[in-house]
């Protein structure tokens, strides 16, 4: 048996995260030597800890002791895959118990995988570099399908998703939400004065200052086409809608990016916003349209409810 130094390939040394929970400390130990070259290793010894470490630092693997006082690790599992900010974390269960009724426990509490005590360091060390090299791929196809290249904010495809979502969860808490809907002013001349070069670092600087405004884990910033930003604002009512919006304004105003050709001197937004959710998706992007087309005519630079 191999200790500690059983070669694996480069790229996947020092690249995830993972929480090892265990009520034991000497069993954390005992795969913390093995696992600590390698990997980021974190700890918990009860299901109030996990749950918090897994919250705060969101690890990319998690090692569940399956006996534990109190909340055992089937209860912890089922815990975290009922939560919709932790689910996507994998959980492998650590287990000393043997037989088939076991094993169906972890996989209906929703373990990717198990490993049975006693195991060998080597053992171990794949099983936990397969998951994580599975992880890292699964999470590079979602930024791939889901974040824009130019300027690293969610794409139409998650804005439409997301949108849905956060309507049907409003409809079910009786909660506002609000939509505001971001167009560059004069970007047209823009390009043709500065070139697409510059226009393509001031949409990426738009979108950044954008983000910034963006303060709830909820809200999101997206590009819903060439130079309009679609921002969503889930719990979030007209009043909120104008603190934001106004917010937006003033931000992209003050990063001050020289715009000649434009009657302010500098890059501007139009915003229109619309709050609620009656009517679904497809009313509350018209209604805020109609809202950014009336800040357009009402002589850009502002936001329009
Ligand atoms: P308005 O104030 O009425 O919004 O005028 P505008 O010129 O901004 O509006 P219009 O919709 O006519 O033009 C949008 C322009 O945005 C067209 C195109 O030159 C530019 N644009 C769209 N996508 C991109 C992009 O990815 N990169 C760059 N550099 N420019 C883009
Ligand atoms: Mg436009
Ligand atoms: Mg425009």
């Amino acid at each position: 048996m191999s200790n500690g130094h059983f070669p694996l390939h480069p790229d996947s040394l020092n690249t995830g995260t993972v929480l090892v929970v265990d009520d034991q400390p000497i069993n954390i130990q005992i795969i913390y030597q093995i696992l600590g070259e390698s990997y980021r290793v974190l700890m918990a010894t009860d299901a109030e800890q996990a749950l918090s470490v897994c919250k705060k630092s969101m690890p990319d693997l998690v090692l569940l002791d399956v006996m534990m006082p109190n909340i055992s690790g089937l209860e912890i599992c089922q815990l975290m895959k009922a939560d919709p900010d932790i689910r996507d974390i994998p959980v492998i269960f650590v287990t000393g118990a043997q037989g088939q009724a076991e094993e169906d426990a972890c996989w209906s509490a929703g373990g990717i995988d198990f490993i049975q005590k006693p195991f060998t360091p080597n053992t171990l060390r794949h099983r936990v570099n397969a998951h994580l090299t599975l992880k890292r791929q699964s999470d590079l196809l979602r930024s791939l399908a889901f974040v824009d290249g130019l300027t690293g904010t969610w794409n139409r495809r998650y804005f439409d998703q997301y949108l849905d979502s956060q309507i049907a969860l409003a409809k079910r808490k009786d909660s506002a939400l609000s939509l505001l809907l971001l167009d560059i002013d004069y970007f047209k001349r823009y390009n043709d004065h500065y070139g697409h070069l510059a226009g393509d670092d001031t949409l990426r600087r738009v979108a950044q200052a954008a983000k910034s405004c963006c303060n709830r884990p909820a809200d999101i910033v997206a590009r819903y086409g060439g130079e309009e930003f679609g921002v969503i604002l889930p719990d979030t009512d007209s009043s909120g809608a104008n603190v934001v919006a106004e917010k937006i304004l003033t931000t992209i105003s003050a990063l001050d990016i020289p715009h000649l050709q434009s009657d302010f001197g500098h890059v501007t937004v139009s915003i229109g916003a619309a709050v609620n959710l009656r009517h679904g998706a497809t009313a509350l992007i018209a209604a805020a349209d109609q809202q950014l087309y009336n800040a357009k005519s009402s002589g850009r630079n502002q936001y329009q409810l």
